[in-house]
């Protein structure tokens, strides 16, 4: 098969220069486009380059119709309004849309479901094989052991990230509560401050550290009565989730219109 023509969006950013890295190493695909926001002082320059993978000829534009032209996917780790419109955008194109970017409410996540009638969209709070073999485990622990055990999520990440409790964070809370057959909406603890009162039976907690690099830690805990269970990834380079993102819109490719996870890409949905 020819080699699938993508489109890295927030070409500039942390992800996106990673993304246009793994897009060209991988002999499978091909970078035929990259955008950033109007006003970004990246516009004109050569994606390549500034990847630092050499000229590829490819300039960054703010114009994503004349870049979607002619393309197949789209990989897409920006901000919520962004990937709003960029689903149209895929859409209209019928482009793969690989959406990594968090921190999307469930208003956003709708309108990606609706918008999925009409195309392919792979969406996943983390393309990282670890972490969704992670979630399993997490349904799995959670599904065997009963609300006297206490689930608690604990993640890390860089003190530039700007929305909490991180994608993965939210991806792993709501396999311990599909495990627990609950709405993670309903027994969610996203902040605890003051005279809180003790922990009710069968919540899900997050904490939030940030600081530093740290591309992104988290471990689930179980807290029985006198012993704990602890599962725990940590992302040590990002490119593992520039690569999952590659390998969800390969994946895709040949797939009927659909929303789909990185679960559906590793096959990992059993678990
Ligand atoms: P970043 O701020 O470095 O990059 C985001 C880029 O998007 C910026 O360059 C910004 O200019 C660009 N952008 C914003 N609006 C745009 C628009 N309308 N058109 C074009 N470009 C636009 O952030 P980052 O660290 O690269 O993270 C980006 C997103 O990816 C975040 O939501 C982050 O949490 C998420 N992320 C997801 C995963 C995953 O596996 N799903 C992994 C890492 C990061």
């Amino acid at each position: 098969m020819s080699e699938m023509r993508l489109v890295v969006v927030g070409a500039a950013g942390r992800m996106g220069r990673m993304l246009i890295r793994a897009v060209e190493e991988d002999p499978g695909c091909r970078l035929v486009g990259a955008v950033e926001r109007p006003g970004s002082s990246a516009l004109g320059e050569d994606a390549g380059l500034l990847a630092g993978v050499g000229r590829l000829s490819v300039p960054i534009t703010d114009d994503p119709v004349q870049a979607f032209r002619g393309a197949e996917g789209v990989l897409d780790f920006t901000a919520p309004a962004a990937t709003r419109a960029f689903a149209e955008a895929a859409a209209e194109h019928n482009l793969v849309h690989v959406v990594g970017t968090t921190g999307l409410a469930d208003a956003d996540l709708q309108a990606l479901r609706d918008t999925a009638a009409r195309t392919r969209i792979v969406q996943s709070g983390n393309m990282s094989l670890g972490v969704n073999l992670l979630a399993g485990l997490v349904r799995k622990v959670a599904r065997t052991l009963g609300t006297d055990w206490d689930i608690e999520v604990l993640e890390m990440h860089h003190r530039m990230k700007v929305d909490a409790p991180s994608g993965t964070a939210l991806l792993l809370g709501e396999a311990a509560a599909e495990g627990r057959a609950v709405a993670l909406a309903e027994r969610s603890v996203r902040v605890r401050d003051g005279h809180t009162g003790a922990r009710e039976a069968g919540d899900i907690g997050f904490a939030t550290l940030r600081g530093g690099t740290v591309v992104g830690d988290h471990s689930v805990i179980f807290a029985g009565a006198g012993e704990r269970i602890e599962l725990a990834h940590r992302a040590e380079d990002r490119a593992i989730f520039a690569r999952g993102a590659v390998k969800a819109a390969l994946w895709a490719r040949e797939k009927p219109a659909g929303f789909y996870t990185m679960a559906d890409v590793l096959g990992l949905s059993e678990l």
